[in-house]
């Protein structure tokens, strides 16, 4: 088996209940022989995913199949794919730099081409080869590129499957070649008994998943983060600094104790908010610079925020998203009528 380091030990085979018809769906296509030489899955959760991924490779090789398809964990196929060893299977995904040790922002086109490489082989079992490819949507063009051939021209016995959260960042050359399928949120009420099973608590179920738009994975991690509690008073503070209670280095004393990526969709909450307040004011010429400015820091916010998490120049960088901020909004209400209104509840 070949995989890229990052993957060893998260063999941990688990599916949703709103996953389940899929994974039934390509184990029946597979045992009629009539499963696609590729396969792009769009995966709504924003959730890390490839716990899906492996899952569904198990659920495919698997010589004993449960009920609705479950693999066994018990045939050679399942042991071997949850020892990590299993020789005809391929895990693709973004790895570590050797040197920086940092993740790699990308899936570099050497990966691919081992992909490719080990997809040409003859099998060592009788399934044929498979690989995974998550997150899909981190190939970089080049890498892309070079599957067009092995999309067009497929060896015997192999099925490569894109698993992604966004299709759309895929080049439409990949996309046609592939057959679709999308991985939609589970509906309202599947939501709300799954994250009772989870034990969330009744009464804030239904604001994380107005919050996630009802990425039930999501809803479960940021609840165990505390998350609509942190952002309540997160955005306290950010009135604070508005109101010229607190300076910038105040109010990052206040905002540092969160996980990086907590505070990225703190403030990607705070600035969606302010673009909501303005949309709801009359739009005069002011008002549409004001929105403008607040679009392009959201995006620029989500950039540099995401670029920089384990880097020092995150204070750096979330400190001057903070005082754009600032500007734009101080800038915006020296016409406005009304007090800031730009707090998300
Ligand atoms: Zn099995």
């Amino acid at each position: 088996m070949s995989v890229d380091d990052s993957a060893i030990d998260l063999i941990e085979g688990k599916v949703l209940p709103w996953q389940q018809q899929t994974v039934k769906h390509l184990v029946e296509l597979n045992q009629q022989r009539r499963l696609p030489h590729a396969i792009l899955i769009e995966i709504a959760t924003q959730v890390d995913s490839r716990n899906f991924g492996w899952y569904l490779v198990t659920a495919l090789l698997c010589k004993n199949p449960g009920d609705e398809h479950r693999p066994c964990g018990a045939c050679q196929h399942c042991r071997l794919m949850h020892a990590n060893n299993y020789p005809d299977f391929t895990f693709t995904t973004v790895i570590e730099n050797e040197k920086t040790h940092k993740l790699n922002k990308d899936i570099k086109i050497d990966q691919v081409r081992r992909l490719i490489h080990q997809l040409s082989l003859t099998p060592n079992l009788q399934a044929g080869k498979l690989a995974l490819v998550y997150p899909a949507e981190k190939m970089n063009t080049s890498s892309a590129n070079s599957l067009l051939k092995t999309l067009e021209e497929p060896a015997d016995q192999s099925t490569l499957i894109l698993l992604t959260h966004n299709a759309g960042k895929l080049p439409i050359t990949i996309r046609s070649r592939c057959q679709f399928i999308k991985l939609n949120n589970p509906p309202m009420d599947m939501a709300q008994s799954w994250l009772t099973q989870q034990g969330v608590e009744a009464q804030v179920i239904q604001e994380y998943l107005q919050l996630t738009h009802q990425d039930a994975e999501l809803a479960l991690n940021l609840s165990k983060q505390n998350f609509i509690e942190n952002l309540k008073q997160a955005q306290a503070h950010f009135q604070d600094y508005l109101d010229n209670q607190l300076d910038v280095v105040g109010l990052y004393n206040q905002l540092k104790h969160l996980e990086p990526s907590t505070l990225r969709l703190i403030i990607k909450n705070v600035l969606i908010g302010s673009i909501q307040a303005c949309l709801e004011r009359p739009l005069e010429a002011s008002k549409k610079q004001q929105l403008k400015h607040l679009i392009d820091l959201t995006k620029h916010s989500n950039f540099v925020l995401q670029t920089e998490e384990n880097n020092l120049n995150f204070q750096l960088q979330l400190e001057d998203v903070l005082i754009s901020f600032k500007q734009i909004q101080n800038r915006g209400n020296d016409n406005a009528s009304t007090e800031p209104g730009y707090l998300v509840t």
